[in-house]
């Protein structure tokens, strides 16, 4: 079983899961050469709870968790299995190394895994699973142990993905018009691209120290799906990142990348 990669996708707008755009142009040039997963595992900025929970339906519903979009995106369906067996082995795994995880059946796919996995595997023949983002964890360093917990699963064919954005500011993305600058948006995103490159965790952990944090991170739950990819990578993983320009702020919300 060859050594899965890791991902870090920004998921943009849901519209994405329509759309062929540059943000899904991204995710299908880092997905290259993948080997086919046994099971995919999706930390998800949408589900943003208390604990950590892991999703352990047979059939996971595909959940339509947003308001104001056209007909056609709350028809769309991802009609994958789920895998109990796996989810339950997850969730032993954390606990055997002193992290409390809970099964979840009530949960499903949010926007943040469907609006993905609709481009890369529209077969949706591949059991997913969602993991919570723990939101009383404020230590970020705490998220970034739960993907360290969990690394060994790469070599079993479990493809993790994080899907958020590093820089996610919906108010100001609406607000934005041609020509605003957005020296903000880039210099926050370099300089976490330049942490990630450095495997700085303490930077990442602690990203309100960065200039702009506030703007580019009014709040963590885009942003906290890194940290879980980073504990999933090491050190032998080559980095890749998307190739995007910084053409104003939509784009300077695009940074994907992969590990491995
Ligand atoms: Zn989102």
């Amino acid at each position: 079983m060859p050594r899965m990669p890791v991902f870090f996708l920004a998921h943009g707008s849901p519209m994405n899961a329509l759309e062929d755009n540059y943000f899904v142009a991204d995710w299908h040039q880092l997905h290259k050469n993948t080997p086919t997963p046994s099971a995919i595992v999706v930390f998800s900025a949408h589900w943003h709870v208390a604990g950590t929970r892991i999703t352990a339906n047979q059939n996971p519903p595909t959940i339509h968790d947003f308001g104001g979009f056209p007909p056609a995106l709350f028809a769309q369906q991802y009609p994958c299995p789920g895998s109990p067996r796996l989810a339950a082995e997850l969730a032993d795994s954390l606990k055997s190394q002193g992290i409390d995880a809970q099964l979840d059946e009530q949960w499903g796919l949010d926007h943040g895994s469907w609006v993905i996995l609709k481009h890369l595997y529209p077969a949706a023949n591949i059991p997913v699973l969602q993991i919570s983002l723990d939101a009383t964890q404020h230590d970020l360093h705490a998220h970034h142990a739960i993907g360290q917990a969990l690394k060994a699963y790469r070599e079993q064919g479990v493809l993790f993905i994080g899907s958020g954005n590093i820089v996610h500011n919906i108010p100001k993305w609406f607000q934005s018009r041609p020509g605003d600058p957005i020296d903000w948006a880039v210099d926050f995103d370099q300089a976490i691209a330049t942490a990630i490159e450095q495997r700085d965790i303490q930077q990442l952990a602690n990203y309100q120290n960065l200039a702009h944090a506030q703007d580019a991170v009014p709040t963590v739950e885009h942003y906290l799906p890194l940290l879980y990819v980073m504990g999933l990578s090491d050190k032998s993983d080559t980095l890749q990142f998307s190739d995007f320009g910084f053409k104003d702020l939509s784009t300077a919300c695009s940074r994907s990348l992969r590990f491995g």
